[in-house]
């Protein structure tokens, strides 16, 4: 009765909603403050308060038409300040006409796949990836590839890039900083994946998009600064929200950044106006587009998340665990002690602490921990991981 294949994507959706779900009947069960849910990227910490009191101002202006319908791109003034804040970034020479405002990131991920993929063609994903990148792609009828990242440090693999690569791929995705990671890419690995693009484009006579996916962009540590995607290549699209670095998850408003030097940048520029109304969200949101506008030089404050993963990593490390200390976003990848990271799971779940296992994320042998909920709950947690890691001695 309804479209087979949604159907049984249902199946095999989510872990990480499963584990929501888990963690709602363990609350009901055990009370909220001895269920450590490290689940979902949900922040916990508020909107900056400047955030909080624009929106104040903004939604109780008297100025007629703040609610109207507007250009799909979304209102050219709030395009042009997050031009000029990019090239200040980034060096760039953009316009307004090279940023098109979506809902959220997710949005965007969607009208940039719809505007680029013609059936089967490719789109290359490193694993571990964040996992709805394999729907996006699959609702333009686009096959996913999935090109494993190095397993030392989880940066992109050069080589196993260029096999992976084929005259039907289209795009490649990056997510620096990286969530299930927390790693930052390396300029040094960028501009590898860069010469691999760039001879394969030539030997296929193809054009081959980076789209560069950036929520937490913002959210790094020890003052380590993301390399500049626009610089490195061409054929770049960067797609960016406020969801994580202003706490907004809920607001659904982000943007598409467009290299200029891509070729023929105008008819992508007019595909993406269009995808972004015929996909249904016709615009973002007025009030969160004139508001962001007012707040683009804040960001949530990125030293609590530090004392979050300052505090978990060290105890993890401190009972044996293996991980990479996260550079950036609010998750933690640990090495499961048994092969088995949906075993592993469902042991830590007996302790009440909820992960996620990495076969979500196309990497068997880990879990992910989000950090992103209170350091009460953080703290509370310390003794039911020293419990867990007790099981495995
Ligand atoms: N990309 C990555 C890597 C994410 O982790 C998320 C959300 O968790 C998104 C995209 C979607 O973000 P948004 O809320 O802006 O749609």
């Amino acid at each position: 009765m309804f479209s087979q294949k949604v159907s049984s994507q249902l199946n095999n959706s989510s872990f990480i909603r499963k584990m929501f779900e888990e963690g709602d009947k363990l609350r009901a069960i055990h009370g909220a403050d001895k269920v450590y849910d490290f689940s979902i990227g949900n922040p916990e910490i508020e909107p900056p308060l400047k955030v909080k009191k624009t929106l104040i101002k903004v939604a109780s202006s008297d100025q007629p038409g703040m609610h109207r319908y507007m250009s799909n791109a979304g209102y050219p003034e709030v395009r042009s300040k997050i031009a000029a804040k990019l090239n200040q970034e980034h060096g760039t020479v953009l316009t307004n006409e090279h940023i098109v405002m979506t809902c959220g990131a997710a949005a965007a991920l969607n009208v940039v796949l719809k505007s680029i993929l013609n059936p089967g063609e490719e789109v290359i994903v490193f694993s571990p990836y964040f996992v709805e990148y394999l729907f996006y792609i699959e609702n333009y009828h686009g096959k996913p590839v999935i090109a494993k990242t190095n397993e030392d440090t989880f940066e992109p693999d050069p080589d196993k890039l260029a096999n992976a690569i084929n005259a039907s791929t289209k795009a490649i995705i990056i997510n620096s900083p990286n969530n299930p990671t927390g790693v930052v890419y390396s300029s040094l690995v960028l501009n590898q994946v860069s010469e691999v693009i760039k001879k394969k484009e030539q030997e296929y006579g193809s054009t081959i998009f980076v789209i560069s996916d950036e929520p937490y962009v913002k959210i790094t540590y020890d003052g380590i600064v993301p390399p500049s995607i626009f610089k490195i290549f061409q054929n770049s699209i960067i797609v960016n929200s406020f969801s994580k670095s202003l706490a907004l998850p809920g607001e659904r408003i982000g943007y598409i950044a467009v290299n200029p030097s891509i070729n023929d940048v105008a008819t992508l520029i007019g595909c993406l106006v269009l995808c972004n109304r015929v996909l249904g969200f016709v615009n973002a949101p007025a009030i969160m587009q004139r508001l962001i506008s007012e707040v683009l030089d804040e960001a949530v404050d990125i030293d609590q998340y530090k004392m979050r993963r300052d505090v978990l990593y060290n105890h993890l490390v401190k009972l044996g665990f293996e991980c990479k200390k996260p550079q950036g976003t609010f998750y933690l990848f640990l090495k499961t002690f048994i092969p088995d990271d949906i075993e592993f799971a469902k042991i830590a779940q007996k302790h009440n602490i909820l992960l996620v296992p990495g076969t979500g994320f196309g990497c068997p042998g880990y879990v992910r921990l989000s950090f992103c909920v209170s350091m009460k709950t953080i703290e509370n947690s310390l003794p039911a991981f020293e419990a867990l890691a007790a099981e495995f001695k």
